[in-house]
């Protein structure tokens, strides 16, 4: 989508590593995109010193909370964020197919046009005149009507968060991945998978990513036992820990269920290739 907009604006789309996002930042910069989560590592962003940076310079923040909406406390407005989207089905749990969000901050909202121009965008939805005036609050950025049976299952889904407290949450949160890095670093002798996310639970979101090279291998296998992770190429495994329902035990289970198909998978590795070195 950005290489698009990119391409739309006639506008050159710089891809950069995560951790060299401000060292990249120069007078060129319009707006600067970046996932607060980083869907690989589970590595956070501080938003604030992003922001501040980036409006030096005279450009603009839009941040990726796809990874961090449900699972901790957010203050765009305070930490200077301009623009958010988010996807509305992971820890906001609206089920695979919900809706996305997206966020603008009230200083912008006359500055920034939906370039996509619908009728419940309009100033008027119903009066259906001619000419396209946007709506002066945030609905500007409506197009079409939603998927209501999706809204629903979505507004369940936040209600259930609203319910919470999500500093609460997000204790849980980091305690729960936390744990689960003890258990690998505990539990292992020497040959656990080498874990990518940042240790330190205050950098790290709501997933620990573990790399090994039988990863596909070991996630489906991890599957077939009832233990819902994922496989990104070549070698990442990511498990994600939804703080209102996964409890403690889960990650006891979960864990020592990894151990014995990860012993598995090395072990059928190690008798293939003894197959062939005697074929
Ligand atoms: C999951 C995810 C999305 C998905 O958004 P849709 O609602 O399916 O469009 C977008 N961005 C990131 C970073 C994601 O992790």
């Amino acid at each position: 989508m950005a290489q698009s907009a990119a391409r739309v604006q006639n506008r050159k789309l710089r891809i950069v590593a995560p951790a060299r996002l401000v060292d990249e930042l120069d007078e060129d910069v319009v707006v600067v995109m970046f996932s607060q989560v980083d869907f690989r590592t589970g590595r956070l962003v501080e938003l604030r010193p992003v922001a501040e940076q980036a409006h030096a310079v005279g450009a603009l923040v839009l941040c990726d909370l796809s990874h961090s909406a449900g699972v901790m406390p957010l203050a765009l407005g305070d930490d200077g964020i301009d623009l958010a989207v988010g996807c509305g089905y992971k820890f906001l749990n609206g089920g695979r197919g919900a809706p996305a969000f997206m966020y603008v901050a009230n200083r912008l909202l006359h500055s920034i046009e939906n370039p996509i121009w619908g009728w419940l965008g309009h100033a008027e939805t119903f009066a259906f005149e001619a000419e396209y005036r946007p709506d002066s609050s945030i609905a500007r950025f409506l197009v079409g009507c939603p998927p209501i049976l999706s809204l629903v299952a979505l507004e369940e889904g936040i209600d259930l968060l609203l319910e919470a407290d999500l500093h609460a949450v997000r204790r849980k949160s980091i305690a729960l991945t936390s744990s689960f890095i003890d258990l690998l670093r505990q539990e292992w002798d020497d040959d656990a998978p080498e874990i990518l996310s940042p240790l330190d639970g205050r950098r790290r979101g709501s997933q620990v990513a573990l790399r090994h090279p039988s990863a596909s291998r070991i996630v489906r296998a991890l599957s077939e036992n009832g233990v819902i992770a994922e496989f990104r190429a070549p070698d990442i495994i990511r498990f994600g820990f939804a703080p209102l329902y996964v409890c403690y035990a889960d990650i006891w289970d979960s864990s020592q269920i990894l151990k014995r198909v990860t012993h598995q998978v090395d072990a059928d590795r190690r008798a293939a290739r003894l197959r062939r070195k005697f074929e």
